[in-house]
């Protein structure tokens, strides 16, 4: 599909794709880069690519598609950095969790004679590095392009077709719409996941302990979220602060009418949302974005 591909950042998402493209032979030749000598050389130990460098400026020279996988925070400095040495025609895009911010960043630093489209792969674990990659990370699952007015649509097409190849499905939505999305389903989830699991750390009559030892009763679910990227996490605070504020004030209200119905023991309020909240699961089976088996698929051990 591409001559040469050069990617920006190489921990769990650019791994990822470097596997990928390797496996389904999306390019001939990838060039890797990352700020850091330890995570190149790793890169360079586990054959992520074709090429590796340091210069991120050096790297997308010659590339047909160059991906950037770095935290949010840093995606305007990258694009800075490489926009004078970008091939005329190459297609630019990125990974990063938030969209309008990325745009923002971005597209005032690169030149006009480039294709630049962000996007945003929905896959994603709680690892980081080289090391945590693996090809199938984007398989079934969905990748959001967000084209503007002044995206050409043949590159859009190309993009496309490559996460295709990379086993997604592609979407496409105005970033501002994506933002709200994803405060909505990944944000909001994340910032919850934190708070629990901080009160957990705070708490002073139960003993850290206990909470370890009886984790298994649904505690460990939200730890999973809460072991993520810190640097990736924080990024992603600052870049869509306001959703993520919009969507923390309607739980906000939410939580304190549970907290009523509790209080006035409304059992009946408290029935009616936890069969709610029941079928939304079941719709997230259906659409194949879960295993229909008990405890998320988790092999069965002594509690
Ligand atoms: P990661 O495993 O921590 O890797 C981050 C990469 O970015 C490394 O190559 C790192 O370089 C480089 N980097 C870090 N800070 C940088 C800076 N200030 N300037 C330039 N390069 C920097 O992160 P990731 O999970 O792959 O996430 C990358 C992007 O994907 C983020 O924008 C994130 O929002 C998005 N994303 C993540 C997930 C997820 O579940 N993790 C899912 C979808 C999208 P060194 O190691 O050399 O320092």
């Amino acid at each position: 599909m591409f001559d040469r591909i050069a990617l920006i950042g190489i921990g769990l998402i650019g791994s990822s794709l470097a596997r990928v493209i390797e496996r389904e032979k999306i390019a001939a030749n990838v060039a890797v880069s990352t700020r850091s000598e330890k995570t190149l050389k790793r890169a360079e130990e586990l054959r992520l690519g074709t090429h590796y460098t340091m210069d991120a400026a050096e790297a997308v020279k010659d590339a047909d598609l160059v991906i950037i996988s770095v935290p949010v925070g840093a995606s305007g400095a990258v694009a800075a950095q490489i926009a004078s040495s970008l091939k005329p025609g190459a297609i630019v895009t990125d990974v990063g969790s938030t969209k309008a911010s990325v745009i923002r960043q971005m597209k005032p630093e690169l030149p006009s004679n480039v294709h630049f489209i962000a996007g945003h792969p929905v896959a994603g674990t709680e690892y980081s590095g080289p090391d945590a990659g693996f090809a199938s990370l984007f398989e079934g699952r969905w990748c959001i392009l967000t084209p503007d007015e002044d995206t050409n649509p043949e590159a859009l097409q190309k993009l496309s077709a490559f996460w295709t190849a990379c086993g997604s499905d592609v979407q496409t939505m105005d970033a501002v719409h994506h933002d709200q999305v994803l405060a909505l389903v990944s944000h909001l989830p994340q910032l919850i996941s934190y708070n629990i699991v901080g009160t957990a750390s705070d708490f002073e009559t139960v003993s850290q302990a206990d909470v370890i030892k009886y984790s298994a009763s649904g505690f460990r679910d939200f730890t999973r979220l809460a072991a993520s990227d810190p640097t990736m996490w924080r990024d992603v605070c600052l870049h869509n602060k306001d959703a993520i504020l919009e969507m923390l004030a309607r739980f906000s209200e939410d939580l304190s009418s549970m907290r009523a119905s509790i209080r006035r023991g409304d059992g009946d309020a408290l029935f009616e949302l936890f069969t709610k909240t029941r079928s939304i699961r079941r719709s997230i089976i259906e659409a194949g974005q879960d295993v229909d088996t008990p405890n998320f698929g988790r092999t069965p051990h002594k509690d």
